[in-house]
Formats: C-alpha cells, sequence, structure tokens
C-alpha cells in the first residue's frame, strides 16, 4: 500500500528532497502540473505579463512579508520548487503561445527566486520560448553579486524587480528579519545593474507606514540618481497590506488605498519624482487568458500529491496531471500524499484552485 502510493507520487512528478527549516522540501518534476497554484508554476492573470514562480524558499523573514516565507515562518507546512527550469519555461511559452500576444515572463514568488539555485538557466530557457519577449525577475537583493548579475544578462534577463525598503543597515537587518542581510551589498550591486549592465532596474520599496516613512523617500530619490528605469518605470512604491497569513509587525499601520493614492501624489508634488504609473506605462495590457479545464463548483477527482504549502492545505493534481488544485482539507490528517479523492471546486480565479472534499 505504502510503496502503492509512493509509486503513484512518483509518476505524477512529486518528490520530498528532505528538509528545510522544519518543513518537507517537496521537487516537482516532469510531467507534474505547473498550474492551479498560488506558490509554484505559472499563473495568467489576463494580461501579458505571465508570473512564473520557480521556489517558495526565501532566506529572509521580512518583518511585513505577505506571504509568511523564510525561516522564521509561522503559516508554511512545507517548501517547493520546480526540479527542472526548462519544464517550467515550457508550461510558461505553452501559455504564451495560447495567448497570442507578446509576453513578458515575470520571475515571482511566494519566496525570492534567488532562493532558486536554477535562476540563470530558467531565464535562458524562457528567454528562448515562442511568445516570450521579456524576462524579468523580482528580489530583495541578498543574492545579488556582480559574477551573478553578468550571468544573468547573458541568459538575456531583461529587468531586475528590486524591492529596497530602507538604505540604513541597521534598519534593513531589523526589516528583512535578517542579522545578516546586507543592503550596503544589495545597493552596490543595484548600481552596477543600473549601469554597467543591459538589464533594467526598477526599484519597488514596500512602504510600512510606521516603519519606513523617511526611508522610502530616500530609496525613491536614490533610484531615479543611479539611472534606474532605462525601459520601464524606474520605481513604484508598493502598498503594505495585512494578510490572513501574511507577518503584521509591531509599529506598523496599514493604510487604505485612497490615503496611500494620496501620500504618493504628495510625494510627487514633493520631490519631482513620478513613482505610479499606469498599466500602459508599464506597456501592460489585457490578454486573452489561457482556457481553464476546472471551473468553480466542478467536481473532480484528485491525487493528493504533497502537504500544502500553509497548514490546513494539501496539494493536489487532478488525475490527467493537467492542473493543481490545493484542497482545504478540514479533515486533511486523513489523507495522506498518494490517496485519491473526489472534490469540489470552490474558487477558480485566475485559474487558481482550491477545493473541498465531496
Ligand atoms: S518579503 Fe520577499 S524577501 Fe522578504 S521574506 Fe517575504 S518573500 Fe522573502
Amino acid at each position: 500500500m505504502v510503496e502503492a502510493r509512493q509509486a503513484a507520487l512518483e509518476a505524477a512528478g512529486f518528490r520530498v528532497r528532505g528538509r528545510v527549516w522544519g518543513r518537507p522540501l517537496v521537487a516537482l518534476s516532469r510531467p507534474a502540473p505547473l498550474m492551479g497554484a498560488v506558490f509554484i508554476g505559472v499563473i495568467d492573470r489576463g494580461t501579458n505579463v505571465l508570473q512564473v514562480r520557480p521556489t517558495t524558499l526565501c532566506p529572509l523573514s521580512c518583518a511585513f512579508c505577505s506571504v509568511d516565507a523564510g525561516p522564521r515562518s509561522r503559516w508554511r507546512a512545507a517548501e517547493f520548487y520546480v526540479e527542472d527550469p526548462l519544464w517550467l519555461a515550457e508550461w510558461a511559452g505553452r501559455v504564451a503561445a495560447a495567448k497570442g500576444v507578446w509576453v513578458e515572463a515575470l520571475i515571482d514568488g511566494v519566496g525570492d527566486p534567488f532562493a532558486y539555485p536554477r535562476l540563470v538557466e530558467l531565464v535562458s530557457s524562457l528567454k528562448s520560448q515562442p511568445g516570450i519577449r521579456w524576462v524579468a525577475v523580482e528580489t530583495h537583493g541578498w543574492a545579488l553579486s556582480r559574477r551573478l548579475i553578468e550571468r544573468l544578462e547573458e541568459a538575456g534577463l531583461d529587468r531586475v524587480n528590486l524591492s529596497i525598503d530602507t538604505l540604513d543597515p541597521e534598519k534593513a537587518r531589523r526589516l528583512t528579519g535578517t542579522p545578516w542581510f546586507d543592503v550596503e551589498r544589495v545597493r552596490r550591486a543595484a548600481e552596477y545593474i543600473a549601469r554597467e549592465t543591459g538589464i533594467d532596474l526598477h526599484v519597488t520599496p514596500v512602504w510600512v507606514p510606521g516603519l519606513n516613512d523617511e526611508d522610502v523617500v530616500e530609496v525613491v530619490e536614490w533610484a531615479y540618481r543611479i539611472g534606474a528605469g532605462k525601459r520601464w518605470p524606474p520605481v513604484t512604491i508598493q502598498k503594505y497590506n495585512r494578510h490572513r497569513y501574511g507577518r503584521k509587525p509591531r509599529g506598523a499601520r496599514e493604510m487604505g488605498w485612497r490615503e496611500f493614492w494620496r501620500r504618493l501624489k504628495r510625494l510627487e508634488a514633493e520631490t519631482g519624482l513620478r513613482v505610479a504609473w499606469s498599466m500602459e506605462e508599464w506597456g501592460m495590457k489585457r490578454a486573452p487568458r489561457t482556457p481553464e479545464p476546472l471551473r468553480r463548483g466542478s467536481r473532480v477527482g484528485l491525487l493528493v500529491a504533497a502537504p500544502g504549502w500553509i497548514r490546513g492545505h494539501l496539494t493536489a493534481v487532478t488525475l490527467d496531471l493537467e492542473r493543481i488544485v490545493t484542497l482545504r482539507a478540514p479533515g486533511g490528517a486523513a489523507l495522506e500524499p498518494g490517496a485519491r479523492v473526489r472534490a469540489r471546486i470552490t474558487a477558480d480565479r485566475d485559474g487558481i484552485y482550491l477545493a473541498e472534499p465531496l
């Protein structure tokens, strides 16, 4: 019985490759599906930008992290990565081709993409997919080095979206919850990208009111000074939002959207520097969505493939290996990986599926 379940998991491309921070580390490989989940694979939100998520891992523990990533996570039940970058790039390429427009592949995730050891290969594999024109990657910058930046440039990377929330070294360590975080090093790497490579730099500080109000202004001025925004806008300020499973730092206040936009306008007026952009200015537009095989209310047979990325969830796949489905399983303890279950889809937004067992 145990062997049969194990064989079913391996046939579906799911393997546990040890543990990280006390949690199982799950590798997905061919023929595992790479759509349907928020935490791994490809997400098509109906625009010409596809999100490509190779890993859930992140070595930082940012005080405001909306996805509770890193060593100090309280909600994570397992971590995931895609073993073969080409398999992920092929999924993204297939989706891009179906959309019929030029697509940007934005490598992001519920972790930091630089925790993915095969990031350079992922960039070059994405670049070689017909239909994918630009490749960008998001990061907090902790892994950036000249050598890595040069390798990414050779692989065809177009842009780095760098979240840098303060230029103050001590505050940066506090905000990232990471004693070894070196914002000076990140700053030097960013300046190298902006001044000495063909890669564009887009700086995206998270504004956490009460924690980094003045720092955000300094970051904006620095970004403009070093020449961020060669082809895309130089800076976007991100709003701090509290999330159900996100971290909520002491002393932080959440702004409403109206207040946020009002304060951005004021910041723009005071500094003479723009920090908010329209979709058109970003080159972003609506684009046909990939046809989705499941709908809210559909009943479907699933194979439980792994623990969920957060507690109380399980990761399942459809029996034809077309989609990942996150199973909310109140009685989930009884459902072990390798088990089959009938379920009803309860949410299908942007092709991200939640289900409950029948
Ligand atoms: S905010 Fe980003 S860099 Fe910071 S812990 Fe979360 S995923 Fe990692």
